[in-house]
């Protein structure tokens, strides 16, 4: 774990939660800035993580009380939670904590994918709904829904499953007969496509995450015809949201210590 601070009279002291696409690029944004000290904390679940070009730690705080503990121990201004938008404990303990310390706080996300013409989408609320959603019928699935939850398609062994991971999940011995594909985003449409017409994919499930990285998968399944399963986003935590790099850091910059 490295920690450190910029030592300039009045930076502000900023907790970024991370873990997305907007983590890093607020991170990269960060970088080099000496009106403002972050620092980058990252769950840890993945394995070889990208280096972080600003001050980072790594591992869960303890619940709320450990992130409380850690907002006064270190004197944080502000808190920005870029973290993903399925991560939804984080962001919870995040809010409270924030609360509880008084300390502002900012979700920055992204906006969810909207169906577009042409999408064939059936939108569930969760990955057990997804498994459902498959049908009876033996299909040709990618499942890019994260590493989590993959047990769950245990229920449907009926399917020929292909998922797509950073590092191996560990539920993957679950699934016998799946077929793994270790890589990480972002994708390029022709890629996507090649994929999916190569592995003859009928279904795809995917979380509705939304943002550019990784929505070429939904437009080349809009391309070639394939069935999305959409799991819909848990409810968003009741916090100011920025959904920009500009509004973010403008939040930011608002949230100067007073002298
Ligand atoms: P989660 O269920 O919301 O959080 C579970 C616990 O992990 C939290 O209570 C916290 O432990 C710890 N944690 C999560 N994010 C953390 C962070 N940025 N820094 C320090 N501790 C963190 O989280 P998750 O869904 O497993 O996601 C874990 C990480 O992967 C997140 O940072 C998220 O941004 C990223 N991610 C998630 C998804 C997804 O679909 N869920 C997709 C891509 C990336 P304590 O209670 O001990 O503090």
């Amino acid at each position: 774990m490295t920690e450190s601070a910029t030592p300039l009279p009045n930076p502000v002291r900023l907790l970024v939660l991370g873990g997305s696409s907007e983590a890093s690029a607020l991170a990269a944004a960060l970088a080099g800035r000496e009106d403002i000290a972050p620092i980058l904390s990252l769950a840890g679940r993945t394995g070889n993580p990208k280096s972080a070009p600003i001050p980072s730690r790594v591992g869960g705080f303890g619940g709320v009380d450990g992130l409380t503990e850690y907002l006064s121990c270190n004197a944080i201004d502000a808190v920005v939670d870029a973290t993903h938008p399925f991560a939804e404990q984080i962001s919870a303990n995040a809010a409270a904590a924030c609360a509880a310390a008084r300390v502002p706080l900012l979700v920055f996300t992204r906006p969810p994918w909207r169906r577009e013409p042409g999408d064939d989408w059936i939108e569930v609320d969760s990955v057990e709904a997804a498994v459902d959603a498959l049908g009876k019928e033996r299909r040709t699935v990618l499942l890019t829904q994260g590493r989590l939850q993959l047990a769950a398609f245990t229920r449907a062994p009926q399917h020929r499953y292909i998922v797509r991971a950073i590092d191996r999940p560990a539920e993957i011995d679950a699934l016998p007969g799946a077929k793994l594909i270790l890589a990480r985003g972002p994708f390029a449409l022709a890629d996507e496509e090649r994929l999916m017409r190569d592995e003859g994919v009928e279904l795809l499930v995917s979380k509705n995450s939304g943002g550019a990285a990784t929505y070429p998968k939904i437009e080349a399944a809009r391309r070639l015809g394939v069935t999305v399963v959409v799991v819909r986003r848990p409810t968003e935590p009741n916090a100011e949201t920025a959904t920009e790099l500009p509004a973010a850091l403008a939040w930011i910059e608002a949230h100067r210590p007073a002298p």
